[in-house]
């Protein structure tokens, strides 16, 4: 009981030290946003958003070091990966002022529907999924399809390799061979037993990527396994103890040993397919492309018309069954939501 007392003491105090540091950089910030005085600000600088707190900013300046930042007001929203324009505000707090150009950005539906940016500037979606919980093709294509849409270039972890056993072994693979031959990266891992870990260690560097996948195929357990232990208790800290209410949405960004980023959050493990038109949802599966408009008929569902190109192909041995009737699933699916 008296340790529970503490603790929230404890919790009280944090909080109350959070508050004053956020009041004193406010005022700071009205300080300059008056321009009673140029000179608290320092020049503009380049930085980079590498962690989000809501009501603040973690910038990483050119230097590696990071700064405190509250945000000029009428900014675009801005989230963890976003090249930004800061202007210091003493030792390691600052003022961000603009967003640079987004490379790219993923997106997941806000509570009214609408896409919201959860971080920017990824250049590879990890896409993960292990024999447990149990795989799902569809689920793997509706995240490679996710991908194509948002433009960024994805590669298919199959994790938890250890559990492969003499039952699931085969299919396992041919789910595999499938996504090699459309030409899809493909990378068997296990943080178990390390394998497949220096293969993805590769895959990542140089790269700026994140994991998504459906909870409980391993995404924590390899992001531990490429970022420095005190980095993450960082994260974690930061996380439980960082200004602004929303803590649990806090996304970070860290910087790999070998060269590379990985942007993890909560948000951003969430990504999924959102609801797409038909037409839009083609565009996701690659090899399917080049068949639309060679039908007999315009309006060809691909279902069992006469001379449908997209079925051709599949008896042809040009394109894969699973993933042509993956594609119909997607599409009623995507209609009845
Ligand atoms: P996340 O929800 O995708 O972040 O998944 P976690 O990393 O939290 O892992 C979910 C569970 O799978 C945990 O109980 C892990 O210990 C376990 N796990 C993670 N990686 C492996 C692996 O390579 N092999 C096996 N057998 N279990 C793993
Ligand atoms: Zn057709």
């Amino acid at each position: 009981m008296a340790q529970r007392k503490l603790s929230r003491r404890q919790q009280w105090r944090i909080e109350k030290i959070q508050q004053e540091r956020q009041q004193r950089l406010q005022r700071k910030l009205s300080h300059a946003n008056q321009q009673l005085d140029p000179g608290t600000l320092g020049p503009e600088e380049e930085g980079l958003v590498i962690a989000n707190y809501g009501a603040s900013l973690e910038v990483e300046d050119t230097q590696g070091t990071n700064h405190r930042c509250l945000l000029r007001q009428n900014l675009p929203p801005l989230v963890v990966g976003d090249r930004v324009i800061w202007q210091r505000a003493g030792e390691t707090e600052g003022v961000v002022t603009a967003r640079m150009p987004r490379d790219s950005e993923l997106a997941r539906p806000d509570a009214s529907g609408q896409p919201k940016a959860v971080a920017a500037n990824i250049d590879q979606i990890l896409v993960v999924a292990a024999p447990a919980p149990d795989y799902s093709s569809d689920l793997i294509d509706q995240y490679l399809v996710a991908a194509e849409l948002t433009g960024v270039p994805p590669v298919l972890i199959f994790n938890k390799i250890d559990l492969i056993n003499r039952q699931n072994a085969q299919a396992i693979e041919a789910l595999l061979a499938r996504y090699r031959a459309i030409g899809y990266p493909v990378i068997t891992a296990s943080s178990v037993n390390q394998q497949g870990l220096e293969a993805l260690r590769a895959q990542l560097q140089g790269h700026t990527s994140v994991f998504v996948g459906q909870s409980g195929v391993g995404k924590s357990s390899l992001i531990r396994a490429f970022i420095p232990r005190e980095d993450i208790a960082v994260g974690a800290l930061s996380r439980n103890s960082g200004l602004g209410q929303h803590t649990t949405s806090t996304a970070r960004l860290y910087h790999l040993p070998a060269g590379g980023q990985l942007i993890d959050s909560p948000g951003v493990r969430d990504f999924r397919l959102w609801p797409v038109p038909a037409s839009t949802l083609q565009q996701g599966f690659r090899e399917l492309a080049p068949y639309y408009g060679h039908c007999k008929f315009r309006d060809c569902s691909h279902r069992q018309e006469p001379e449908c190109a997209l079925q051709q192909a599949v008896a042809e041995g040009r394109i894969s069954a699973e993933r042509l009737q993956s594609y119909l699933r997607l599409v009623v699916q995507m209609v009845e939501t």
